[in-house]
Protein backbone atom coordinates (compact mmCIF):
# COMPACT_ATOMS: atom_id res chain seq x y z
CA UNK A 1 0.00 0.00 0.00
CA UNK A 2 0.83 3.57 -0.88
CA UNK A 3 0.28 7.24 0.38
CA UNK A 4 -0.63 9.80 -2.10
CA UNK A 5 2.88 11.28 -1.33
CA UNK A 6 4.22 8.53 -1.78
CA UNK A 7 2.64 8.34 -5.15
CA UNK A 8 3.69 11.16 -6.40
CA UNK A 9 7.13 10.88 -4.41
CA UNK A 10 6.78 13.95 -2.28
CA UNK A 11 8.95 13.80 0.27
CA UNK A 12 11.75 13.95 -2.38
CA UNK A 13 10.72 17.75 -3.54
CA UNK A 14 11.79 18.60 0.59
CA UNK A 15 14.55 19.52 2.69
CA UNK A 16 14.97 17.99 5.83
CA UNK A 17 14.26 20.94 8.00
CA UNK A 18 10.94 21.05 5.87
CA UNK A 19 10.27 17.33 6.52
CA UNK A 20 11.48 17.78 10.30
CA UNK A 21 8.49 20.98 10.28
CA UNK A 22 6.06 18.88 8.91
CA UNK A 23 6.49 15.40 11.15
CA UNK A 24 6.75 17.81 14.28
CA UNK A 25 3.37 19.34 13.44
CA UNK A 26 1.93 15.98 12.54
CA UNK A 27 2.38 14.94 15.57
CA UNK A 28 1.43 17.78 17.99
CA UNK A 29 -1.69 17.42 15.47
CA UNK A 30 -2.08 13.69 16.34
CA UNK A 31 -1.29 13.79 20.20
CA UNK A 32 -2.37 17.26 21.56
CA UNK A 33 -5.61 17.94 18.77
CA UNK A 34 -7.31 15.23 17.43
CA UNK A 35 -8.37 13.17 20.84
CA UNK A 36 -10.56 16.04 21.21
CA UNK A 37 -11.52 17.62 17.97
CA UNK A 38 -14.35 15.67 17.46
CA UNK A 39 -15.60 16.53 20.59
CA UNK A 40 -14.72 20.62 20.20
CA UNK A 41 -16.98 20.27 16.93
CA UNK A 42 -19.87 19.41 18.59
CA UNK A 43 -19.94 21.60 21.74
CA UNK A 44 -19.19 24.47 18.79
CA UNK A 45 -16.11 25.50 20.89
CA UNK A 46 -12.61 25.94 20.50
CA UNK A 47 -10.29 26.52 23.65
CA UNK A 48 -8.22 29.17 21.77
CA UNK A 49 -6.36 30.73 25.08
CA UNK A 50 -5.29 27.48 26.14
CA UNK A 51 -4.39 25.76 23.02
CA UNK A 52 -2.55 29.28 21.50
CA UNK A 53 0.75 29.02 23.90
CA UNK A 54 1.10 25.65 22.91
CA UNK A 55 1.04 26.46 18.94
CA UNK A 56 3.12 29.79 20.12
CA UNK A 57 5.96 27.56 21.62
CA UNK A 58 6.39 25.20 18.73
CA UNK A 59 6.83 28.61 16.59
CA UNK A 60 3.65 28.52 14.40
CA UNK A 61 2.18 31.84 15.48
CA UNK A 62 3.19 34.41 12.57
CA UNK A 63 5.86 31.19 11.90
CA UNK A 64 6.52 33.14 8.32
CA UNK A 65 7.88 36.35 9.58
CA UNK A 66 10.75 37.45 10.60
CA UNK A 67 12.19 38.79 13.97
CA UNK A 68 10.03 39.99 16.90
CA UNK A 69 9.99 36.62 18.64
CA UNK A 70 8.41 35.07 14.96
CA UNK A 71 10.15 31.99 13.95
CA UNK A 72 11.45 33.27 10.08
CA UNK A 73 10.04 30.06 8.56
CA UNK A 74 10.35 29.22 4.99
CA UNK A 75 6.52 30.07 3.29
CA UNK A 76 6.65 26.04 1.84
CA UNK A 77 7.46 25.18 6.02
CA UNK A 78 4.43 27.25 6.53
CA UNK A 79 2.37 26.03 4.09
CA UNK A 80 3.56 22.11 5.13
CA UNK A 81 2.70 23.71 8.38
CA UNK A 82 -1.27 24.36 8.07
CA UNK A 83 -1.36 21.33 5.60
CA UNK A 84 -0.70 19.31 8.92
CA UNK A 85 -3.25 21.35 11.21
CA UNK A 86 -5.79 21.20 8.88
CA UNK A 87 -5.17 17.98 8.32
CA UNK A 88 -6.68 17.94 12.57
CA UNK A 89 -9.52 20.32 11.60
CA UNK A 90 -9.72 23.91 9.51
CA UNK A 91 -10.87 25.39 12.64
CA UNK A 92 -7.30 24.95 14.30
CA UNK A 93 -5.87 26.14 10.67
CA UNK A 94 -7.92 28.98 10.77
CA UNK A 95 -6.81 29.87 14.16
CA UNK A 96 -3.06 30.24 13.12
CA UNK A 97 -4.20 31.66 9.97
CA UNK A 98 -5.94 34.88 11.10
CA UNK A 99 -3.20 35.04 14.27
CA UNK A 100 -0.07 35.23 11.80
CA UNK A 101 -1.27 35.24 8.09
CA UNK A 102 -3.95 38.23 8.79
CA UNK A 103 -3.91 39.86 12.34
CA UNK A 104 0.31 39.79 12.73
CA UNK A 105 1.10 40.25 9.41
CA UNK A 106 -0.96 43.17 9.40
CA UNK A 107 1.05 44.99 12.09
CA UNK A 108 4.43 43.43 10.48
CA UNK A 109 3.91 44.91 7.39
CA UNK A 110 1.54 48.07 8.25
CA UNK A 111 3.05 48.97 12.09
CA UNK A 112 5.29 51.06 13.47
CA UNK A 113 7.99 50.30 15.40
CA UNK A 114 6.88 50.68 18.89
CA UNK A 115 3.63 48.86 17.57
CA UNK A 116 5.46 45.50 16.28
CA UNK A 117 7.19 45.68 19.33
CA UNK A 118 4.57 46.13 22.01
CA UNK A 119 2.62 43.06 20.21
CA UNK A 120 4.18 40.60 18.15
CA UNK A 121 6.26 38.93 20.74
CA UNK A 122 3.16 37.94 22.63
CA UNK A 123 1.45 36.95 20.11
CA UNK A 124 4.00 34.77 18.55
CA UNK A 125 3.98 33.06 21.90
CA UNK A 126 0.24 32.40 21.89
CA UNK A 127 0.09 35.01 24.57
CA UNK A 128 -1.67 37.55 23.22
CA UNK A 129 -4.63 36.91 20.36
CA UNK A 130 -5.33 38.61 17.67
CA UNK A 131 -8.28 38.98 15.04
CA UNK A 132 -8.95 40.33 11.62
CA UNK A 133 -12.03 42.44 10.81
CA UNK A 134 -12.47 43.36 7.29
CA UNK A 135 -15.84 41.49 6.35
CA UNK A 136 -18.85 43.70 7.29
CA UNK A 137 -22.47 42.21 7.57
CA UNK A 138 -23.19 44.12 3.75
CA UNK A 139 -19.79 43.57 2.39
CA UNK A 140 -18.30 40.47 2.08
CA UNK A 141 -16.47 39.85 -1.36
CA UNK A 142 -16.39 43.84 -1.80
CA UNK A 143 -14.61 45.01 1.28
CA UNK A 144 -13.88 48.22 -0.63
CA UNK A 145 -17.52 49.02 0.27
CA UNK A 146 -17.70 49.01 4.05
CA UNK A 147 -19.13 51.31 6.22
CA UNK A 148 -16.96 51.28 9.32
CA UNK A 149 -15.71 54.85 9.22
CA UNK A 150 -12.92 56.49 11.83
CA UNK A 151 -12.56 60.18 12.14
CA UNK A 152 -10.21 62.44 14.06
CA UNK A 153 -11.55 64.72 17.11
CA UNK A 154 -8.65 65.94 17.94
CA UNK A 155 -5.78 63.81 18.13
CA UNK A 156 -8.28 61.10 18.64
CA UNK A 157 -9.82 58.26 16.60
CA UNK A 158 -13.30 57.84 16.66
CA UNK A 159 -14.17 54.57 15.25
CA UNK A 160 -18.32 53.87 14.45
CA UNK A 161 -19.22 50.52 12.53
CA UNK A 162 -19.23 47.04 12.74
CA UNK A 163 -17.54 43.59 11.44
CA UNK A 164 -19.19 40.17 10.46
CA UNK A 165 -17.89 36.51 11.13
CA UNK A 166 -14.62 37.54 12.45
CA UNK A 167 -12.38 34.48 13.44
CA UNK A 168 -11.20 34.96 16.98
CA UNK A 169 -13.32 37.77 17.29
CA UNK A 170 -14.69 37.00 20.58
CA UNK A 171 -11.31 35.79 22.29
CA UNK A 172 -8.76 38.63 21.17
CA UNK A 173 -7.18 40.43 23.47
CA UNK A 174 -6.40 43.21 20.16
CA UNK A 175 -8.20 43.77 16.95
CA UNK A 176 -7.00 44.60 13.81
CA UNK A 177 -9.87 46.40 12.25
CA UNK A 178 -10.23 48.24 8.52
CA UNK A 179 -11.81 51.07 8.02
CA UNK A 180 -12.27 54.16 5.73
CA UNK A 181 -10.06 56.64 7.62
CA UNK A 182 -11.51 60.61 7.41
CA UNK A 183 -8.86 62.59 7.96
CA UNK A 184 -8.40 66.73 7.20
CA UNK A 185 -6.43 67.72 4.06
CA UNK A 186 -7.52 64.37 2.35
CA UNK A 187 -9.99 64.96 -0.53
CA UNK A 188 -11.61 61.54 -0.02
CA UNK A 189 -11.36 58.81 3.00
CA UNK A 190 -9.35 55.82 2.71
CA UNK A 191 -9.08 52.65 4.44
CA UNK A 192 -6.40 52.37 6.94
CA UNK A 193 -5.85 49.57 10.09
CA UNK A 194 -6.63 50.39 13.30
CA UNK A 195 -5.34 48.25 16.52
CA UNK A 196 -8.10 47.79 19.02
CA UNK A 197 -7.83 46.24 22.20
CA UNK A 198 -10.34 44.56 23.72
CA UNK A 199 -12.44 46.36 26.60
CA UNK A 200 -12.51 49.87 24.75
CA UNK A 201 -15.20 51.29 25.61
CA UNK A 202 -17.66 50.94 22.72
CA UNK A 203 -16.28 47.99 21.32
CA UNK A 204 -18.43 44.75 22.32
CA UNK A 205 -18.23 41.24 20.59
CA UNK A 206 -20.89 39.17 20.05
CA UNK A 207 -19.98 35.34 19.12
CA UNK A 208 -21.73 33.93 16.59
CA UNK A 209 -23.75 30.47 17.06
CA UNK A 210 -25.92 27.76 14.97
CA UNK A 211 -22.74 27.57 12.58
CA UNK A 212 -22.57 23.73 10.52
CA UNK A 213 -19.24 24.53 9.66
CA UNK A 214 -16.02 25.62 11.30
CA UNK A 215 -17.49 25.00 14.85
CA UNK A 216 -14.18 23.99 16.15
CA UNK A 217 -13.31 28.03 15.87
CA UNK A 218 -14.49 31.18 17.41
CA UNK A 219 -16.15 32.89 15.03
CA UNK A 220 -17.97 36.80 16.05
CA UNK A 221 -19.86 40.13 15.30
CA UNK A 222 -17.88 43.02 16.11
CA UNK A 223 -19.38 46.38 16.78
CA UNK A 224 -18.19 49.85 16.97
CA UNK A 225 -20.18 52.68 18.80
CA UNK A 226 -18.11 55.95 19.07
CA UNK A 227 -14.97 53.85 20.15
CA UNK A 228 -12.09 55.98 21.41
CA UNK A 229 -8.73 55.19 20.35
CA UNK A 230 -5.07 57.27 20.39
CA UNK A 231 -3.88 58.74 17.41
CA UNK A 232 -1.09 55.53 17.66
CA UNK A 233 -4.01 53.07 17.22
CA UNK A 234 -3.68 53.44 13.38
CA UNK A 235 -1.35 51.54 11.56
CA UNK A 236 0.57 54.51 9.86
CA UNK A 237 1.81 52.07 7.11
CA UNK A 238 -1.52 50.93 5.94
CA UNK A 239 -3.03 53.08 3.05
CA UNK A 240 -5.94 51.98 0.85
CA UNK A 241 -7.21 48.83 0.95
CA UNK A 242 -5.02 47.05 -1.23
CA UNK A 243 -3.09 47.10 2.80
CA UNK A 244 -5.80 44.41 4.05
CA UNK A 245 -5.82 42.57 0.69
CA UNK A 246 -2.19 42.45 0.73
CA UNK A 247 -2.20 40.57 4.25
CA UNK A 248 -5.59 38.02 2.81
CA UNK A 249 -2.72 37.06 0.08
CA UNK A 250 -0.75 35.86 3.30
CA UNK A 251 -3.55 34.09 4.58
CA UNK A 252 -5.00 32.57 1.36
CA UNK A 253 -1.19 30.96 0.88
CA UNK A 254 -1.71 29.03 3.82
CA UNK A 255 -4.91 27.68 2.88
CA UNK A 256 -3.69 26.35 -0.65
CA UNK A 257 -1.84 23.71 1.44
CA UNK A 258 -4.36 23.62 4.55
CA UNK A 259 -7.31 22.44 2.40
CA UNK A 260 -5.14 19.24 0.99
CA UNK A 261 -4.57 18.28 4.78
CA UNK A 262 -8.26 18.12 4.96
CA UNK A 263 -8.53 16.08 2.09
CA UNK A 264 -5.64 13.94 2.99
CA UNK A 265 -7.01 13.07 6.00
CA UNK A 266 -10.35 11.88 4.79
CA UNK A 267 -8.71 9.68 2.00
CA UNK A 268 -7.12 7.61 4.89
CA UNK A 269 -9.82 7.35 6.67
CA UNK A 270 -11.78 6.31 3.60
CA UNK A 271 -9.14 3.23 2.29
CA UNK A 272 -8.88 2.57 5.95
CA UNK A 273 -12.15 2.25 5.79
CA UNK A 274 -13.04 0.55 2.32
CA UNK A 275 -10.20 -2.40 3.12
CA UNK A 276 -11.76 -3.47 6.58
CA UNK A 277 -15.63 -2.90 5.31
CA UNK A 278 -17.47 -6.20 3.77
CA UNK A 279 -20.61 -5.55 1.63
CA UNK A 280 -21.96 -8.24 -1.11
CA UNK A 281 -19.29 -10.96 0.97
CA UNK A 282 -15.98 -9.04 0.41
CA UNK A 283 -14.03 -5.19 1.29
CA UNK A 284 -15.22 -2.51 -0.25
CA UNK A 285 -11.62 -2.08 -1.33
CA UNK A 286 -12.02 -5.11 -3.27
CA UNK A 287 -14.57 -2.84 -6.03
CA UNK A 288 -13.61 -1.67 -8.83
CA UNK A 289 -16.16 1.44 -8.32
CA UNK A 290 -14.46 2.16 -5.32
CA UNK A 291 -10.97 1.61 -6.46
CA UNK A 292 -11.70 4.19 -9.40
CA UNK A 293 -13.32 7.02 -6.47
CA UNK A 294 -9.97 6.68 -4.83
CA UNK A 295 -7.84 6.48 -7.53
CA UNK A 296 -9.27 9.90 -8.98
CA UNK A 297 -9.25 11.37 -5.71
CA UNK A 298 -5.54 10.43 -5.36
CA UNK A 299 -4.56 12.48 -8.26
CA UNK A 300 -6.64 15.37 -7.11
CA UNK A 301 -4.48 15.15 -3.99
CA UNK A 302 -1.40 14.55 -5.75
CA UNK A 303 -1.78 17.51 -8.39
CA UNK A 304 -2.81 19.24 -5.60
CA UNK A 305 0.36 18.68 -3.67
CA UNK A 306 2.41 19.46 -6.50
CA UNK A 307 0.80 22.35 -7.26
CA UNK A 308 1.34 23.89 -3.29
CA UNK A 309 4.72 23.28 -3.48
CA UNK A 310 5.54 25.00 -6.54
CA UNK A 311 4.25 27.80 -5.26
CA UNK A 312 5.74 27.90 -2.04
CA UNK A 313 8.67 27.68 -4.07
CA UNK A 314 7.55 30.29 -6.20
CA UNK A 315 7.16 32.29 -2.61
CA UNK A 316 9.72 31.37 -1.21
CA UNK A 317 11.89 33.04 -4.00
CA UNK A 318 9.38 35.96 -3.72
CA UNK A 319 8.16 35.62 -7.37
CA UNK A 320 4.71 34.90 -6.68
CA UNK A 321 1.94 36.76 -7.87
CA UNK A 322 -1.52 37.10 -6.58
CA UNK A 323 -2.91 35.52 -9.56
CA UNK A 324 -1.10 32.49 -8.85
CA UNK A 325 -2.31 32.36 -5.36
CA UNK A 326 -5.82 32.31 -6.32
CA UNK A 327 -5.26 29.71 -8.30
CA UNK A 328 -3.72 27.47 -5.85
CA UNK A 329 -6.68 28.52 -3.27
CA UNK A 330 -9.24 27.78 -6.11
CA UNK A 331 -8.09 24.29 -6.92
CA UNK A 332 -6.95 23.14 -3.13
CA UNK A 333 -10.52 23.91 -1.77
CA UNK A 334 -12.49 23.09 -4.60
CA UNK A 335 -10.98 19.70 -4.72
CA UNK A 336 -10.76 18.95 -1.24
CA UNK A 337 -14.65 19.39 -0.87
CA UNK A 338 -15.05 17.07 -3.51
CA UNK A 339 -12.74 14.64 -2.19
CA UNK A 340 -14.42 15.06 1.18
CA UNK A 341 -17.86 14.40 0.02
CA UNK A 342 -17.01 11.49 -2.09
CA UNK A 343 -14.66 10.03 1.16
CA UNK A 344 -18.07 10.17 2.48
CA UNK A 345 -20.45 8.30 0.16
CA UNK A 346 -17.32 5.55 1.00
CA UNK A 347 -18.07 5.40 4.24
CA UNK A 348 -21.95 5.62 3.89
CA UNK A 349 -24.14 6.05 6.82
CA UNK A 350 -21.06 5.59 8.70
CA UNK A 351 -19.52 8.68 7.19
CA UNK A 352 -22.29 11.52 8.69
CA UNK A 353 -20.96 10.88 12.41
CA UNK A 354 -18.48 12.38 14.39
CA UNK A 355 -16.55 9.13 14.70
CA UNK A 356 -15.07 9.58 11.46
CA UNK A 357 -13.53 12.80 10.35
CA UNK A 358 -14.89 12.97 6.72
CA UNK A 359 -18.22 15.08 7.13
CA UNK A 360 -16.56 16.99 9.68
CA UNK A 361 -14.06 17.73 7.45
CA UNK A 362 -16.72 18.47 4.23
CA UNK A 363 -18.70 20.81 6.44
CA UNK A 364 -15.43 22.71 7.28
CA UNK A 365 -14.16 23.18 3.75
CA UNK A 366 -17.50 24.97 3.05
CA UNK A 367 -16.36 27.65 5.35
CA UNK A 368 -13.07 27.54 3.48
CA UNK A 369 -14.17 27.26 0.00
CA UNK A 370 -15.96 31.05 1.45
CA UNK A 371 -13.41 33.16 3.26
CA UNK A 372 -10.38 34.23 1.68
CA UNK A 373 -11.99 35.13 -1.04
CA UNK A 374 -15.02 32.77 -2.52
CA UNK A 375 -14.16 30.38 -4.99
CA UNK A 376 -16.31 32.56 -7.62
CA UNK A 377 -13.71 35.38 -6.36
CA UNK A 378 -10.80 33.60 -7.37
CA UNK A 379 -12.91 32.46 -10.48
CA UNK A 380 -12.91 35.93 -11.58
CA UNK A 381 -9.31 37.03 -10.48
CA UNK A 382 -8.49 33.91 -13.00
CA UNK A 383 -10.68 35.24 -15.64
CA UNK A 384 -9.91 38.54 -15.89
CA UNK A 385 -5.96 37.90 -15.75
CA UNK A 386 -6.47 35.46 -18.58
CA UNK A 387 -8.89 38.21 -20.84
CA UNK A 388 -8.16 40.97 -19.30
CA UNK A 389 -11.68 41.71 -19.07
CA UNK A 390 -12.93 42.86 -15.90
CA UNK A 391 -16.32 40.90 -14.85
CA UNK A 392 -16.51 41.67 -10.89
CA UNK A 393 -18.82 44.41 -11.86
P1 LIG B 1 -20.93 37.55 -0.56
O1 LIG B 1 -19.81 38.47 -0.90
O2 LIG B 1 -22.26 38.14 -0.28
O3 LIG B 1 -21.07 36.48 -1.73
C1 LIG B 1 -22.26 35.66 -1.90
C2 LIG B 1 -22.09 34.88 -3.20
O4 LIG B 1 -21.95 35.81 -4.28
C3 LIG B 1 -20.82 34.04 -3.23
O5 LIG B 1 -21.06 32.84 -3.91
C4 LIG B 1 -19.85 34.87 -4.03
O6 LIG B 1 -18.86 34.11 -4.69
C5 LIG B 1 -20.80 35.50 -5.04
N1 LIG B 1 -20.26 36.70 -5.66
C6 LIG B 1 -19.73 37.79 -5.04
N2 LIG B 1 -19.31 38.68 -5.94
C7 LIG B 1 -19.60 38.15 -7.16
C8 LIG B 1 -19.41 38.59 -8.49
N3 LIG B 1 -18.82 39.75 -8.76
N4 LIG B 1 -19.83 37.79 -9.49
C9 LIG B 1 -20.40 36.58 -9.24
N5 LIG B 1 -20.60 36.11 -8.00
C10 LIG B 1 -20.19 36.88 -6.98
N6 LIG B 1 -13.81 37.86 7.40
C11 LIG B 1 -12.90 38.64 8.05
O7 LIG B 1 -12.76 39.83 7.74
N7 LIG B 1 -12.14 38.13 9.07
C12 LIG B 1 -12.26 36.84 9.48
O8 LIG B 1 -11.56 36.42 10.40
C13 LIG B 1 -13.22 36.00 8.82
N8 LIG B 1 -13.42 34.72 9.26
C14 LIG B 1 -14.44 33.98 8.70
C15 LIG B 1 -14.78 32.73 9.26
C16 LIG B 1 -15.83 31.99 8.74
C17 LIG B 1 -16.21 30.70 9.37
C18 LIG B 1 -16.54 32.47 7.61
C19 LIG B 1 -17.66 31.66 7.01
C20 LIG B 1 -16.23 33.70 7.06
C21 LIG B 1 -15.19 34.48 7.60
N9 LIG B 1 -14.91 35.76 7.12
C22 LIG B 1 -13.98 36.55 7.76
C23 LIG B 1 -15.75 36.36 6.08
C24 LIG B 1 -15.43 35.89 4.68
O9 LIG B 1 -14.22 36.45 4.26
C25 LIG B 1 -16.61 36.27 3.78
O10 LIG B 1 -17.68 35.42 4.14
C26 LIG B 1 -16.30 36.13 2.30
O11 LIG B 1 -15.44 37.17 1.89
C27 LIG B 1 -17.55 36.18 1.43
O12 LIG B 1 -18.35 37.26 1.76
P2 LIG B 1 -19.92 37.06 2.04
O13 LIG B 1 -20.10 35.93 2.98
O14 LIG B 1 -20.45 38.39 2.41
O15 LIG B 1 -20.52 36.60 0.64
Amino acid sequence: MVTVEELFAIDALLSPEEREIRDTVARFGEKRLRPHIAEWFEAGTFPAREIAPELGKLGLLGMHLEGYGCAGASATAYGLACQELEAVDSGVRSMVSVQGSLAMTAIHFFGSEEQKQQYLPAMAAGELIGCFGLTEPDYGSNPGGMRTRARRDGDDWVLNGSKMWITNGSVADIAVVWAYAEEPGDDKPRVRGFLVPAGTPGFTTREIHRKLSLRASLTAALDFDDVRLPADAVLPESRGLSSPLACLSEARFGIVFGALGAARDCLAAAVDYARTREVFDKPLAGYQLTQAKLADMALELGKGQLLALHLGRLKDRHEITSEQISAGKLNSTREAIRIARECRTILGANGITLDYPVLRHANNLESVLTYEGTAEVHQLVLGKALTDANAFR
